[in-house]
């Protein structure tokens, strides 16, 4: 009767670390030129705390898998499990609950602010751009509020896009415009890992240099070489970083 209590209390522990413990393959690490975010026809707004600086700031730290599950068995599948996306986990239900407490993060509040700023108009408060993120991508990473952020901060710390750009001569500017290229090599180089470009446009057309995605393990700490190439919306060979 002990024995199988125990059996019983071994397997309900197993199948709840594997019910919890999400799947994926690494992370996409975003950061968003803000020159960029705000130069399209939507524009942008600048957070409570004032204009953040011209530098590249953090979108999300997102779950992803490497093999995007598709085709009708996985759709039937994934229809019953529900709250799965085809290429990413999302929405996760954790057992301390989904909500972000400001309090769980509070040392890390003024460096999220200059890091992490939102630049959308529908709210000034760059805390609901991360609640926003950590409901959505941060309750899948099996990792703890306190540490998905602190990751995503040393992320930007160790590899300071901006810097790494300026020093291949890519600086912002209304007029310049760089090889996609010459940014991809100056990236891979500095960091050693190859990322992912993505590109928008400007209120004339013009296409411009929107969001890096740096492929990093499943751990938040390491990058790494990204898996998959994504569409990278940047038609033509050349961007604008454009002044912010
Ligand atoms: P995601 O791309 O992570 O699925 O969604 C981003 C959400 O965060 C959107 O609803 C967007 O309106 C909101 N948001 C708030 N601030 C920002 C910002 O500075 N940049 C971007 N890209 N999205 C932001």
């Amino acid at each position: 009767m002990k024995l199988a209590v125990a059996c019983g209390l071994v397997l309900s522990s197993l199948l709840a670390v594997s019910s919890t413990a999400e799947q994926f393959d690494f992370f996409y690490f975003v950061q968003q030129w803000p020159g960029s975010f705000c130069d399209t026809w939507r524009g942008c707004c600048f957070p409570d705390t004032g204009k953040p600086a011209a530098d590249f700031g953090i979108h999300g730290l997102w779950p992803n898998y490497a093999q995007c599950h598709g085709g009708d068995d996985d759709a039937s599948f994934f229809s019953i499990v529900g709250r799965r996306g085809k290429c990413w986990p999302e929405y996760c239900e954790r057992e301390d609950g989904n909500a972000l407490s400001p309090w769980e993060i509070r040392d890390l509040v003024a460096s999220l602010g200059r890091n992490w700023p939102t630049l959308s108009c529908r709210s000034g408060d760059s805390f609901e751009f991360w609640s926003y993120e950590w409901k959505k991508h941060g309750t899948c990473s099996n990792l703890r509020p306190h540490d998905y952020f602190a990751r995503a901060l040393a992320l930007k710390e160790a590899h300071n896009l901006t810097a790494i750009l300026a020093a291949a001569g890519i600086v912002p500017s209304d007029t310049e415009t760089y090889s996609l290229s010459s940014v991809s090599d100056a990236i891979a180089a500095a960091t050693g890992a190859t990322a992912n470009l993505q590109c928008n446009r400007d209120k004339d057309g013009q296409t411009q240099l929107y969001q890096v995605f740096q492929c990093v393990d499943r751990e938040a700490k390491k990058l790494i070489d990204c898996p998959l190439h994504m569409r990278s919306r940047c038609s033509g060979d050349r961007v604008k970083l454009p002044l912010f």
